[in-house]
């Protein structure tokens, strides 16, 4: 039997969603709307191909909700609120508890809340947007997939933090990963898309605002870039990813900042926004760069390097390396970063193909190469979609 399956990815001042018919996965419609908590929210969505977008007052998550479902029912997409039977949030951090999707109860959104420690950015956001869809849709099943629940693989030794060993027994403090839906379908796409032989090894760069890198091995992810929270990993947009745990404390007693405030510099004013001092979008530093302005070479640079500095690790955690994907904002549509990453990753067999690679075709190696290496555009809605239906099941 059909059914219609909303999937929802909520932000602290967006909301993306797809409405599908499930399970043969048609989308009935898409969208997002931007700028929540504003008096000028941006409306965008997709029926059957054709976009309109439209400016109306957000002034919180509900409004926003509520704004989706109108535009449901008036644009006939559905008859009745009743017709949707599933709601599925991707949930940030699923921390110990959670190793797969869970239908949503009051025990569920307390730990959701728990663990907003541990995903301040998200957690909570994500939360909202249950419960306004709770008071909206009453009638729908709720579900909760969790970012980190596909990296529930990972082995110990690569989940453990040299700390003292009561921090991780008493208070779960490891390594988790996250963008799990993500990779979770690049694995897979991968190898629908180029065998299970070609796919066994596999590294699958995910390459957005906020980016991780995840080792998969026969489609089970072994190891990933963030850690025990999403600040882990990877330079990112405006997040430092890794840095020496003593820089924190230091800059505490140098600048009198408290855990606060470096909080907020390390997640919001650091990455390439911070090398650079001129903007997180890699289009913005690709023309700085190209006009010589040198942070912004030097944000770029610092960004490959680290990317590469985890592919040559997950290539040992995988003992050789079939397929490389990129995928995200800037996976899919920067061919000057997949060049960068690419260029110093022949001794692992990678060679790709410029002209392809320009192109953002799906397979850019050159003929000679060993490795696979695709650019696959992610499609994190899909996995929540099915999850939902699992669960209903
Ligand atoms: P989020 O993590 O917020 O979902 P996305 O996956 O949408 O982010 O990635 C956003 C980033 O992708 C932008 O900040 C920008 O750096 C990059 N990006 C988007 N489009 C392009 C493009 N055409 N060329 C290069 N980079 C792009």
């Amino acid at each position: 039997m059909s059914e219609k399956i909303l999937a929802i990815n909520a932000g602290s001042s967006s909301l993306k969603f797809k409405l599908y018919d499930m399970p043969e996965a048609k989308v009935l419609m898409s969208g997002q709307v931007d700028r929540i908590g504003s008096q000028t929210g941006e409306f965008s969505y997709a029926i059957a191909g054709s976009r309109s977008k439209s400016v109306a007052p957000m002034p919180d998550h509900m409004a926003a909700i509520q704004h989706v479902i109108d535009t449901l029912l008036s644009s006939h997409v559905i008859q009745s609120k009743n017709e949707i039977s599933g709601v599925g949030h991707r949930v940030s951090h699923g921390g110990r508890y959670y190793s797969e999707p869970v239908l949503i109860d009051e025990d569920v959104k307390s730990k959701i809340k728990e663990l907003s420690v541990l995903s301040p950015l998200h957690n909570p956001v994500n939360l909202m947007g249950i419960e306004a869809f709770e008071k909206l849709l009453p009638h729908a099943k709720e579900v909760a997939v969790f970012d980190t629940a596909f990296h529930h693989t990972i082995p110990a030794k690569a989940y453990m933090y040299a700390l003292p060993y009561s921090y991780y027994k008493d208070h779960g403090i490891r390594r988790y990963g996250f963008h799990g839906p993500s990779h979770e379908y690049i694995a897979q796409k991968a190898q629908e898309l180029f065998g299970a032989e070609r796919t066994h090894r596999l590294i699958s760069c995910h390459l957005g605002n906020g980016g991780s890198l995840t080792a998969i091995r026969d489609g089970k992810s072994i190891n990933s870039s963030m850690g025990f929270t999403p600040l882990a990993g990877i330079v990112m947009g405006t997040r430092s990813g890794d840095i020496d745990p003593e820089i924190i404390p230091f800059i505490e007693e140098e600048f009198n900042m408290d855990s606060q405030d470096v909080r907020k510099m390390l997640n919001h004013d650091s990455g390439l926004l911070g090398i650079s001092g001129i903007s997180n979008d890699i289009r913005d530093l690709d023309k700085a760069a190209q006009t010589g302005n040198e942070r912004a070479q030097l944000a770029l640079d610092v960004y490959a390097h680290q990317i590469q500095q985890y592919i040559g690790a997950y290539t040992t955690d995988l003992e050789g390396l079939d397929t490389l994907v990129f995928t995200a904002g800037i996976g899919e549509h920067s061919a000057l970063v997949r060049k960068m990453v690419c260029s110093r990753l022949r001794y692992l067999g990678v060679k790709i193909d410029e002209a392809k690679n320009q192109a953002n075709e799906i397979s850019i190696e050159a003929e000679d190469s060993r490795v696979k290496v695709a650019v696959i555009p992610t499609d994190e809605e899909i996995i929540i979609a099915r999850d939902v239906m699992a669960v209903l099941d």
